[in-house]
């Protein structure tokens, strides 16, 4: 049989962690380890930080056009981030075709998106990446130094809220090594059935 008549949709695996919990490094590696795997190019009303290119980080739209993404169903989920400061989404078409030719699928969103997701998208297989631990994590939010207090006590709080929301996640991969979290991420991505991993998983806690 040829591999046109076996091809299977791919697998979409969704990605939530805390700001400065080191998913954009953990995402780089696993592009390496996963060549194939299309990642999402959400749509934002911010503004681009130095160095974003429109269309590869994001689609950065103005707030009326992103409504009317909303009105007319374009986005597979949305969300106010950091207290409705700005909204963002994920269009829905490309995803959708993306998971039809067979490619795995990898969505970055806040919680609120991964919730309106797993109620679009019941298969989809949700991640939470979790820092060693919560000093941690407060000690690389407020050492980047890139950012004012404000903003530092809003993504602390942001942050406290989805560490508290991490028991709703299918799988929890904490970030103590970069290759052994991307690692995790693309067997899940690509690697033996689901079902078996989950099965493999539950014989460990026992
Ligand atoms: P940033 O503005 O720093 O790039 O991202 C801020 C937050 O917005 C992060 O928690 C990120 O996961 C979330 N985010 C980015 N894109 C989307 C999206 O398409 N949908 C949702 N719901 N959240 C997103």
């Amino acid at each position: 049989m040829t591999r046109e008549h076996t091809r299977r949709r791919g697998r979409l695996v969704v990605l939530v962690g805390p700001s400065a919990v080191g998913k954009s490094t953990v995402v780089a590696r696993l592009r390496e380890l996963v060549p194939d795997l299309w990642f999402s190019v959400s749509a934002t009303t911010r503004d681009p930080r130095p160095g974003e290119v429109d269309g590869h980080d994001y689609h950065f739209v103005s707030r009326e056009k992103f409504d009317s993404m909303i009105e007319n169903g374009e986005l597979l989920e949305w969300a106010d981030i950091h207290g409705g400061l700005q909204r963002s989404g994920t269009p829905a078409a490309p995803v959708r075709e993306a998971l039809e030719s067979g490619s795995p699928v990898l969505l970055e969103v806040d919680l609120v998106g991964c919730r309106n997701v797993v109620t679009a998208m019941p298969e989809a297989t949700t991640v939470f990446l979790a820092p060693p631990s919560w000093e941690t994590l407060v000690e690389r939010l407020t050492g980047r130094g890139t950012e004012s207090q404000e903003v530092i006590d809003r993504r602390l709080e942001t942050a406290r809220s989805e560490m508290a929301a991490r028991e709703e996640f299918q799988h929890v991969v904490v970030n103590d090594d970069v290759d052994a979290a991307a690692e995790q991420l693309v067997n899940l991505l690509v690697g033996p059935p689901l079902e078996e991993q989950a099965q493999a998983e539950t014989s460990q806690e026992n």
